[in-house]
């Protein structure tokens, strides 16, 4: 323990030293930010039109994600009975209050990992989602929040700014300490980035200083000074925390939501997966993982915490939710966007990776056509149609749904049919796009 504790200021001395050395932010060797691409998502799938009918289903392999899910991200400070700063503290009677209230919306709190791996078309999250973040590493996020985040299950993510830990050049007597993080970790809670410092990150900017006697100076840094002072605060400080805690960081909250271009750039060549601003909206399937919003909740703004409920909580209320899936996840064939030499085909999708499909409830939809009598195999979780009348348009848009727990599913796809190889008279050619 002793040894553990003498090695640390040397280890973080090491760190920033190392950082000066080497301004080239470390090459990504981790995954950046990642959407599938369509060839992707129907690699190993469809088997292509020429192979109508063949006997095996076509296989899945991604699961088949909800993106209508909507999630809230919230961002809480201090935790303290007696309010002086309502800018950012919350009195734990409030707190607690609110982690009911998202109970009793019907919000599920996932964990950031979690939405960041339905983002990726990993995992499916519910409906309606919350996630908790803490910032900066306060003692009261580990002695007062993590008990209430226990009472309810609830996953969370902590946004530590390392100099700002015990210890570090600004970490003071309310801080957190590099032990109660490692709790923490054992038990399960998400730690990343919040920079070094806690500055503006933006060039040009007034940023303080602090030299190592523990004098502080105020000063705009620019040029190369700033560039080896933004890899300290962005690069830096994900190492460090990766090294103190032997964790994986892939997420970045910018203080105050400043940053640029520039400070992207950085930040997604250090291997940072997301970045977190506080601008709160609800995060949906298609939002830039380069800036996505969260809810600062304070003591002085409680409709903040209230209106970001009521965006998704009451959304779904009457009305029957259907849930979008991406045609692609469900290996359809002809695949969206193909073109077939064929007026009679064969149109086919496989529905296993959706869930449980009550097989009464599957229906397809073809343009000229309406509905049409489909087979549905629920061992394979394939639905088909063999087309029977010749197709009279250039282009044919397909709409499959069905009923999955309760809630019903809905993908739809166009192709186009090559009127040439067709044979048959199509009306006239729509203007190439
Ligand atoms: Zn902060």
């Amino acid at each position: 323990m002793t040894i553990r504790l003498a090695i640390l200021p040397l280890l973080l001395a090491l760190n920033f030293s190392m950082c000066k050395r080497n301004p080239s932010p470390t090459a990504s060797s981790e995954p950046a930010t990642s959407s599938p691409t369509p060839a992707e998502a129907t690699a190993g799938g469809s088997p292509g039109p020429g192979v109508a009918g063949a006997a095996s289903a076509p296989k899945i392999t991604k699961p088949v994600v909800d993106q209508t899910a909507q999630t809230l991200i919230f961002c809480y400070h201090r935790l303290v009975d007696k309010i002086r700063y309502p800018g950012t503290e919350i009195t734990p009677t409030a707190f607690e209050a609110e982690m009911k209230q998202l109970k009793d919306a019907g919000i599920t709190v996932i964990s950031l990992q979690d939405l960041l791996a339905w983002k990726r078309g990993e995992k499916n999250i519910p409906p309606r989602c919350a996630v908790i973040t803490f910032d900066d590493g306060w003692k009261s996020q580990y002695e007062v929040a993590w008990p209430i985040m226990k009472k309810f299950g609830y996953p969370f993510t902590m946004f530590i700014y390392t100099e700002g830990v015990r210890g570090g050049s600004l970490g003071g007597g309310e801080a957190i300490t590099w032990e109660q993080l490692a709790d923490m970790r054992d038990n399960g809670v998400d730690i990343q980035a919040h920079t070094a410092t806690h500055q503006d990150l933006r060039e040009g900017h007034n940023i303080m200083l602090a030299a190592p006697g523990g004098k502080r100076t105020k000063t705009k840094l620019t040029g190369p000074q700033y560039e080896e002072w933004l890899q300290k605060e962005v690069v830096g400080c994900k190492q460090l925390l990766e090294q103190r805690l032997g964790i994986k960081v892939n997420c970045f909250a910018v203080p105050f939501g400043s940053y640029n271009e520039h400070v992207k750039e950085i930040a997604r060549n250090a291997g940072y997966e997301a970045m977190f601003t506080v601008y709160g909206q609800p995060i949906t399937f298609t939002s830039p993982n380069d800036s996505l919003g969260r809810y600062a909740i304070e003591a002085n703004k409680p409709k903040v915490f209230v209106d970001a409920v009521k965006m998704i909580g009451t959304s779904s209320a009457g009305a029957t939710a259907v849930a979008e899936v991406g045609a692609t996840n469900l290996s359809t064939q002809p695949a969206d966007g193909d073109t077939v030499r064929t007026a009679l085909p064969l149109i086919k999708a496989n529905l296993s990776g959706v869930g449980a499909i009550e097989p009464g409830s599957v229906q397809m939809r073809v343009s000229g056509l309406g509905v049409v009598p489909v087979s549905y195999d629920p061992k394979t979780g394939t639905v088909s149609y063999q087309v029977t009348q010749k197709l009279r348009e250039n282009s044919c848009t397909v709409i499959v749904s069905a009923k999955s727990e309760g809630k019903k599913v809905e993908a739809h796809w166009t192709f186009g049919i090559d009127a040439a190889a067709a044979g048959a008279p199509v009306s006239a050619p729509t203007p190439k796009k």
